[in-house]
């Protein structure tokens, strides 16, 4: 039985390699390692498929969101309200800076940030005359590619005078009410880590902004807090830049980029297809109005740890995007949230399995993956 791969990256590699070599060769030739042509290339045409004003290339998704953050004077004393169901990083950047992360549970649908807790939560704070943190932004994450509410979300927003920071590390590619992933919010973030949509060979992250004041600051953060001068510093920064390599190495992958999330649209509908007949699944929502960059194909179901055993035994890989919500984290022990608090993301966290997903991830390995769960649940194939 051949394994099928949870993500495929060679697959991608043999389609474009003369292309990635050709543009990884110029730059071993002009030999500007560190903020070459490439990575200002990347950048417009990064902003463009965004559709904002400005990108500003970083070192990975974690910089991208930390230094969004910083640009945005977050510190000590004041509260970033976010998801409790994604990945670590999106809460940890806050909790770094001095900041206190606000846990908000999801959408049993969606998997995102749910609007009308989040606007408890807002609500809350601003009615607790005990309390001395002030409330400062919000950061929806685009979990599995799906964007977030953002109309719910920046109407909450702008009724407390919040920013809002869409992480879109895995949301690139998605479309929500015709504006693309990236310009949702007052700022967006995205990463460039090998698994995701848009992956590079090695880290890599960006920002999206139209504002033309906060890309200066950004811009700085990114060099020590430099000023006009190279040896002036201005504020407090960080090494922050994206490698000349990796941009030579994204911009074949962009091109490409648009047919890729075709594909993942063809391959998630293949799913959706055949698991609908399987009784026990419950396979992805996309709501009307929305488009996924299907970072993630992810189904609920109990009984997850037999399926996944099966699985493996057929050749079929499977993950848990994520066993755990991050108010149950013990780095976050401190902040007092305990088992029961989010009971919708606990739930999730429990139920939900990751298939393979990329966009060569051919009809026939469909068929199979989606016949191997039939086998496990119910006996009998279902296509
Ligand atoms: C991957 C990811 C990040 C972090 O990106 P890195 O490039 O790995 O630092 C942040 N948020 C979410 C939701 C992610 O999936």
């Amino acid at each position: 039985m051949t394994q099928i791969p949870f993500i495929d990256l060679q697959a991608q590699q043999k389609r474009i390699r003369p292309q990635l070599e050709k543009r990884i060769l110029a730059v071993l030739d002009h030999g500007k390692y560190i903020m070459g042509p490439e990575v200002y290339e990347l950048e417009a045409r990064l902003a463009a498929f965004a559709g904002v004003k400005h990108c500003v290339s970083v070192a990975n998704g974690t910089d991208a969101l930390l230094m969004a953050l910083m640009a945005h004077g977050v510190g000590p004393g004041d509260v970033v309200f976010t998801t409790t169901f994604t990945f670590f990083a999106t809460a940890e950047v806050i909790a770094l800076l001095g900041a206190t992360p606000v846990f908000v549970d999801i959408d049993p649908q969606t998997f995102n940030i749910c609007p009308r807790a989040l606007e408890s939560a807002v609500t809350d704070l601003a009615n607790d005359k005990s309390s001395t943190l002030i409330a400062r932004g919000i950061i929806p994450v685009d979990l599995f590619g799906l964007p977030a509410d953002y109309d719910a979300i920046n109407a909450i927003a702008r009724r407390f005078n919040l920013f809002v920071l869409e992480d879109a590390a895995q949301g690139l590619g998605g479309v929500y009410q015709g504006r693309p992933s990236g310009s949702l919010a007052t700022v967006a973030t995205t990463s460039f880590f090998p698994a995701k949509p848009l992956g590079g060979y090695g880290d890599g992250g960006a920002i999206f902004l139209s504002d033309d004041t906060i890309v200066e600051t950004l811009r700085s953060i990114r060099v020590h807090g430099q000023g006009s001068d190279k040896y002036e510093n201005v504020r407090i920064g960080m090494n922050g830049r994206l490698d000349t390599l990796q941009a030579a190495v994204l911009l074949p992958k962009l091109e490409i980029f648009p047919d890729e999330i075709a594909a993942r649209q063809r391959v998630a509908e293949t799913y959706t297809r055949l698991l609908d007949k399987v009784p026990g699944i419950t396979t992805p929502t996309i709501p009307d109005g929305y488009t996924s960059a299907w970072a993630q194909y992810s189904i609920l179901l109990d009984k997850r740890e037999r399926l996944q055993n099966a699985l493996q035994t057929e050749g079929v890989p499977t993950a848990i995007y994520y066993p755990k919500p991050l108010h149950l984290q013990t780095a976050f022990a401190g902040l007092g949230y305990g088992t029961g608090d989010f009971l919708v993301a606990e739930n999730v966290a429990g139920r939900i399995l990751s298939l393979p997903m990329h966009p060569y991830l051919e009809e026939r390995d469909i068929v199979r993956i989606c016949n191997s769960i039939s086998i496990a649940l119910t006996g009998k194939v279902c296509a």
